[in-house]
């Protein structure tokens, strides 16, 4: 009997996060041991988004490198786990069943928000990773539902990851030592949302926009906050598993639902 995996959100951070001694990489790389090893990875990152909900169907996805301007050995990085095309046609099934249309994508890789991750996760990239894509112009209640009708998947020892970020405002990031204390917006915003994540408070959460206070200048565009609606609607009590921050801006913040 497969065991019941939990729903997570992670903050990826800037790809650096992989090579600094940092809280969060020290979090990413325990979180892999402490829940066990699932049968394949469902991940949502922040960093593919598409008009309707896409799946990668490549049994050997490509590494994709998409990001400019950072250390050279952030481009040698390779993390070649393999698909699994079967495992895309049942998310594809489970979001055709509620009325969500998908479509396969044969080509694209694993981009930065899926590999950082899982790389500290689950070093060996062993372990079978689809992509899911996001639909920034369709707002937290279309992932909230995507996330609904993914949540079998949980039953069947597939992880869902969902990889943004807690608070995600660039301009303020650069310039700022990863050390940096975080400035007070950035800290309200992330405390509003452990506070709702623990409490259950979904109509909040859904409503975030108009409720949590900055919401606008932490999430200038919504990319990196989005991806947390697919395991809120796949899973069930919330979990604040990682508390911490990069260069005063980001909000490194991780949860799971379970
Ligand atoms: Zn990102």
């Amino acid at each position: 009997m497969n065991s019941r995996f939990p729903a997570l959100f992670v903050s990826h951070g800037a790809p650096t996060m992989i090579m600094e001694d940092c809280p969060t990489r020290d979090f990413l790389q325990q979180l892999g041991t402490t829940i066990g090893r699932p049968k394949a990875i469902v991940c949502v990152s922040a960093h593919w988004g598409t008009e309707s909900p896409r799946v990668t169907m490549n049994p050997f996805p490509a590494t994709i490198h998409d990001f400019y301007g950072f250390p050279d050995e952030l481009y040698a990085l390779d993390y070649p786990a393999p698909g699994d095309p079967a495992l895309g046609d049942q998310v594809l099934s489970l979001l055709s069943s509620q009325g969500i249309a998908g479509e396969k994508d044969l080509s694209r890789g694993l981009d930065h928000g899926a590999w950082a991750p899982l790389m500290l996760m689950y070093p060996d990239a062993e372990i079978p990773v689809i992509q899911l894509s996001v639909q920034p112009h369709l707002g937290p209640a279309h992932h909230l539902a995507v996330g609904k009708a993914l949540r079998p998947l949980l039953d069947e020892g597939v992880l869902l990851l969902a990889s943004g970020s807690a608070t995600h405002n660039i301009r303020d990031y650069f310039g700022r030592e990863p050390d940096s204390a975080p400035l007070p917006y950035v800290r309200e915003f992330a405390q509003w949302l452990s506070d709702a994540v623990l409490g259950g408070n979904m109509s909040a959460l859904l409503d975030y926009a108009n409720l949590a206070p900055h919401a606008l200048k932490n999430h200038p565009t919504t990319e990196h906050f989005l991806p947390l609606f697919v395991p809120l609607g796949a899973g069930g009590e919330g979990h604040l598993l990682h508390d911490a921050y990069s260069h005063g801006a980001l909000s490194m913040a991780a949860f799971s639902w379970q």
